[in-house]
């Protein structure tokens, strides 16, 4: 298995790599290591390589598309890790993610909250949700307005099944990542209010970690950092 312990040193190697950035980003930022998870986001790769990485300590992985998602997760059912759908989430799609998300983070709709909380339902599990928020009026990438956003945090909050946990955010093209992180606290500081359990802040990627974690992420989705960079899709 010459490839496979190849492309384990190289998942090590980025891993090694990655966790001095966080390191050092909790340290500028005052704050402890263990108050970071960093989430593998394996889309495009392939389940052996989810299978290296829970190997090498990681122990929560994220996916963008349920198409893609369902049968990763399939093959990795025997792994103890933390399943986190990523992506934008279309309601004939809650039945399947139901099944196998631990955590989803792209809550945005007071629709859709209903549709994963009967697909919850029918699958007898709970499952954690984060609600997206927009940070730069593209409704093509997803998220809630930041005034709609506890209306929606209650909607799930009401819900047999769903938990809220808090927010997720990915930063705009146009303008800083720290002052949208920064905006992102300020939601998520006011969902806290009402629901203090909700202490989840996804934010941040491999071009942006750094910066979300000053900003007081909770979680980072790291990508391209870790697995390298992603042939296109389609
Ligand atoms: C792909 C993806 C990531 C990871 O992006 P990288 O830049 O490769 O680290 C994070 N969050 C979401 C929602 C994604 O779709």
């Amino acid at each position: 298995m010459i490839g496979d312990s190849s492309r384990r040193d190289e998942l090590a190697a980025n891993l090694a790599v990655l966790e001095q950035r966080v390191q050092a980003a909790c340290a500028a930022a005052g704050r402890a290591r263990d108050e970071i998870t960093v989430i593998a986001v394996t889309k495009t790769f392939p389940a052996s390589d989810i299978r290296l990485l829970a190997s090498l300590g990681i122990t929560d992985i994220g996916e963008n598309r349920d198409q893609e998602a369902a049968p990763k997760v399939a093959a990795c059912a025997d792994l103890p890790v933390t399943w986190h759908f990523v992506g934008r989430l279309q309601t004939n799609k809650c039945r399947s993610v139901a099944t196998y998300a631990d955590v989803v983070h792209s809550i945005d709709r007071p629709h859709l909250v209903d549709a994963l909380a009967a697909a919850a339902q029918r699958s007898t599990r709970e499952i954690a949700c984060l609600v997206q928020v927009s940070l730069d009026n593209r409704p093509a990438r997803g998220g809630a307005e930041p005034p709609d956003v506890p209306g929606i945090a209650a909607r799930v909050a009401g819900t047999a099944r769903l938990r809220l946990a808090g927010v997720m955010a990915i930063a705009p093209l146009d303008s800083p990542a720290r002052t949208a992180f920064g905006r992102l606290a300020a939601v998520a500081a006011t969902v806290r209010t009402e629901f203090p359990g909700a202490s989840v802040i996804s934010a941040g990627m491999s071009g942006d970690l750094d910066d979300a974690i000053a900003c007081g992420a909770t979680h980072v989705r790291v990508g391209t950092a870790l697995l390298g960079s992603r042939a296109p899709v389609r």
